[in-house]
């Protein structure tokens, strides 16, 4: 009896590390001929040949990319990877979970790894018991996990973003930091070493099994306020690590690289871009940029911080991005300021990589596009 309900603890732990692993667009899109994809979802032809589809018809199969999970609109039937993987293979629950452990090189023998536990807390457990960390207290937090992380080899990190076009001298003045996965214990240990564990847990630096959550995501950027960390966010350097991005529990305080604003001229032209690399990309060619995480990521509360510059948006040309320009506008003209939106072909990044003249040119768009108001090619509309 004890040794079936040790078994069966065994097959739910491999399960859970399973999910921790497994990069759902790949393995869903291994089974589905002609998946499309919009946003986090999949949607396919349903591949369950139990359902006895006839083929004809509009696709009845989805995927919830973020949380894996499938359904079969036609058939009503859904669940996780493990019952998918089980009704494709007409195989049990157990026997999904060791072929699929086996696939992704997951041992059923051995302890779970480090990556499992690694894995950050869930938002909606996080959400009902763990009490946020107050500003202060996540500011030093914050600074301390900066600080433990460049004391070890930055080399990784900074190559990694060197190939993306960003040089040395802008890594080193962004506060970029980095610590190599061998480094992960030592790195967990100094912090365990320095702070109570719930305020550890509260920063969103460590997770409920006492293990620091920035395991796959060790490439650090601090957002910067008045010369201070007060949050970061983190990205995975490997290719396929689903989600790419990781960061401390809460809302993003500030605009990225803020602090560049306060030294800047009343009537300067100032960037606001997607991202840290666009970001980044843009102070290295000695154009004034602020980042927002993700499009829609700007909140009205700073338009006072840029009301005293000419704020040029230059955010990603997808619809995504269009989108939050538009509503930028809007936010921007119903305080009686303006703001001016750019738009570059490729993401910044690439049009920098790629042209030789990209700086020139980006300032003679800036100015076209200042001068006409508006200076979005219609076609350019979706
Ligand atoms: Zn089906």
């Amino acid at each position: 009896m004890e040794r079936e309900s040790e078994a069966r603890r065994r097959l739910w732990l491999l399960r859970d590390e399973i999910k921790q692993c497994v990069d759902y667009q790949f393995f869903y899109k291994h089974y589905c001929i002609n998946a499309r994809f919009s946003g986090t979802h999949l949607h396919a032809h349903c591949p369950i040949l139990a359902h006895a589809h006839s083929g004809r018809g509009s696709p009845s199969f989805s995927v919830d990319l973020h949380r894996g999970l499938f359904h079969c609109f036609s058939r009503n039937e859904g669940g996780d990877c493990i019952r998918f993987y089980q009704l494709m293979h007409n195989a049990s629950f157990s026997r999904a979970v060791r072929e699929l452990a086996r696939e992704l090189g997951i041992s059923s023998t051995r302890q779970p790894s480090l990556a499992f536990y690694a894995a950050p807390d869930r938002e909606e457990q996080n959400q009902t018991s763990v009490e946020p960390l107050d500003h202060e207290r996540m500011r030093v937090v914050c600074e301390a996990f900066l600080d433990t992380c460049r004391r070890e080899d930055q080399t990784e990190g900074i190559s990694y973003l060197v190939k993306r076009g960003i040089d040395r001298r802008t890594i080193e003045q962004a506060g970029v930091v980095y610590f190599p996965r061998r480094a992960y214990r030592r790195v967990m240990r100094r912090m365990i070493d320095s702070f109570a564990l719930d305020e550890l847990q509260q920063s969103g630096l460590f997770n409920k099994q006492t293990h620091l959550t920035f395991y796959r995501h060790r490439l650090l950027f601090p957002f910067y306020v008045e010369g201070r960390a007060v949050y970061l966010q983190a990205r995975t350097t490997a290719a396929n690590v689903q989600p790419r991005w990781h960061n401390m529990r809460g809302g993003v305080p500030a605009l990225y690289n803020v602090d560049a604003l306060n030294k800047l001229a009343t009537g300067a032209v100032v960037y606001l871009v997607e991202g840290f690399t666009d970001t980044l990309t843009l102070v290295e060619h000695g154009f004034p940029a602020v980042g927002l995480v993700g499009a829609g990521g700007f909140r009205e509360e700073w338009l006072g911080l840029l009301g005293r510059f000419r704020v040029v948006a230059a955010l990603d040309g997808d619809r995504a991005g269009h989108h939050a320009a538009a509503r930028y506008e809007a936010m921007f003209a119903a305080r009686g300021l303006r703001l001016t939106r750019l738009c570059v072909a490729s993401d910044i990044n690439d049009f920098f990589r790629h042209l030789p003249s990209a700086a020139l040119e980006f300032a003679l768009m800036t100015e076209a596009a200042l001068e006409e108001g508006d200076s979005r090619p219609k076609a350019m509309d979706d």
